[in-house]
């Protein structure tokens, strides 16, 4: 199976000659947090598929849902005044649970496609206003969100930008707040205000009535779960409102309950003005993503006359099915109170016991999505030279035992699945240790 995969199969982010050596891994089965490959091997999985299979793997539930939805009717389309009931009833349900901020989404198969919807969606809305000229976005660097052209663009990732001669012209980006690599000397409360504060910067470089949007995640992912200090969101919205600009929330990892709140934007506390869904949206069972948006912006797409902007499975009856299973289940089971109040706080306080180790620098977590940060001296905040080295030294570690964890440089990614157990977790932290022990053992530079 391995070989037929190499002879056939490009992988997302992934190097041919590597995977040639190594040969690709099948995996065939998963249960809870639990992945077994074709072998039968378990590994746990603390990652969550890719932060997405937050019900866990194995729920036939959803398998039955589909099954039934499938048979009644696989496809129609929701463009020309069409839709279907799974569509509009998830419609109801995601808007729900934005405490009357959202009344309305627009349904997409992926989050990159979240992620181009609202930035065509932000320029109609300015172009409706009378205003066309407010068009650029403004990102951050080292920002996830999305391999799609626009995806990539508003992303600040440099490796992705180089292969593609990005971003698209429009889009700029400002740094991110990441007080354990920047914040100096700072406070992390002084070094928050002092990063959203170069969002004002570069809006009055542009020109506010050239800018029509902010976007960041409430908590950067893929860039390494980089958990801003609490003086910067709200600080990002004053600067937003003041500068007339939308802020845009990248909800695909933070939402559904991962950081213990239906969005990250209400764990901060903060009110974007659309926000992009996709991942916990269905788990991952199958692929749905979209964008919420809010009344004042739903207000005046309703003046747009024709927007001319969708995608064939938007709103896809048996993806929507999918999800509306997982929310019955995330709602039901009460995961997302059981994040904030139960297993977030004892995967905290775990985690928490790392920070005595000699190669930790620091540990942070929000709810189920937590960051391991790797240091050579501690006491310095001094960072190995070479910290992907590092960071790949635990991750290989922790795979070769079974565990699969994700490592951005030198911080290593947890991110399970909501249904995690107290026992799974102390597992996790201590097979965490191990690697970590053994990143010692290296003695790197
Ligand atoms: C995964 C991700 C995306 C892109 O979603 P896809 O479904 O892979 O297209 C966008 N934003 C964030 C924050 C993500 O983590």
């Amino acid at each position: 199976m391995s070989a037929i995969d190499l002879a056939h199969h490009i992988h997302p982010f992934c190097d041919m000659k590597d995977m040639a050596r190594h040969g690709t891994q099948i995996m065939a089965r998963g249960e809870g947090i639990w992945i077994f490959d074709s072998q039968g091997n378990p590994y746990m999985d603390a990652f969550a598929g890719l932060w997405c299979v937050n019900i866990g793997y194995g729920r036939k539930e959803i398998g039955e849902a589909v099954m039934r939805q499938m048979n009644e009717l696989p496809y129609y389309n929701t463009f020309f005044g069409t839709s279907t009931q799974p569509a509009t009833l998830l419609a109801q349900k995601v808007t729900s649970y934005t405490q009357g901020l959202m009344s309305h989404v627009f349904f997409t198969s992926s989050g990159s496609e979240a992620t181009d919807t609202w930035f065509r969606l932000a320029r109609i809305y300015w172009k409706v206003l009378g205003q066309p000229s407010k068009k650029q976005v403004i990102a951050r660097r080292n920002a996830y969100h999305g391999s799609t052209v626009a995806g990539a663009s508003l992303g600040g990732m440099k490796h992705m930008h180089e292969q593609g001669d990005l971003p698209i012209e429009g889009i700029h980006h400002i740094g991110q707040p990441y007080w354990y690599a920047d914040g100096g000397d700072l406070t992390p409360a002084e070094f928050g205000l002092k990063m959203a504060r170069e969002l004002e910067a570069k809006i009055d470089e542009l020109g506010e009535e050239n800018v029509a949007a902010f976007v960041g995640e409430p908590i950067q992912g893929a860039g390494g779960v980089i958990i801003p200090p609490d003086t910067y969101w709200p600080e990002i919205e004053r600067i937003c409102r003041a500068r007339n600009i939308l802020l845009i929330a990248d909800e695909v990892v933070c939402g559904f309950g991962r950081l213990g709140s239906w969005f990250g934007h209400q764990h901060f506390g903060f009110k974007p003005d659309m926000a992009s869904i996709a991942k916990g949206l269905s788990s991952g069972y199958l692929p749905i993503g979209g964008v919420l948006i809010s009344e004042k912006v739903a207000a005046v797409l309703a003046e747009a006359g024709d927007i001319n902007h969708g995608y064939t499975y938007s709103g896809h009856p048996v993806c929507a099915t999918a999800a509306l299973e997982n929310l019955r289940i995330v709602e039901e089971e009460g995961l997302v109170e059981r994040v904030r109040d139960d297993i977030g706080p004892y995967l905290a306080q775990s985690l928490k016991t790392l920070e005595d180790h000699e190669v930790v620098g620091q540990v942070e977590s929000v709810g189920l999505l937590g960051a391991v940060q790797l240091a050579k001296d501690k006491s310095t905040r001094q960072r190995f030279k070479d910290p992907d080295r590092a960071g790949r030294v635990v991750r290989g570690f922790c795979y070769d035992h079974q565990l699969i964890m994700r490592a951005t440089a030198d911080r290593m990614l947890i991110s399970p699945a909501l249904i995690i157990s107290r026992e799974e977790v102390d597992g996790l932290v201590q097979y965490i240790r191990h690697g970590l022990d053994h990143l010692r053992e290296q003695h790197l530079d």
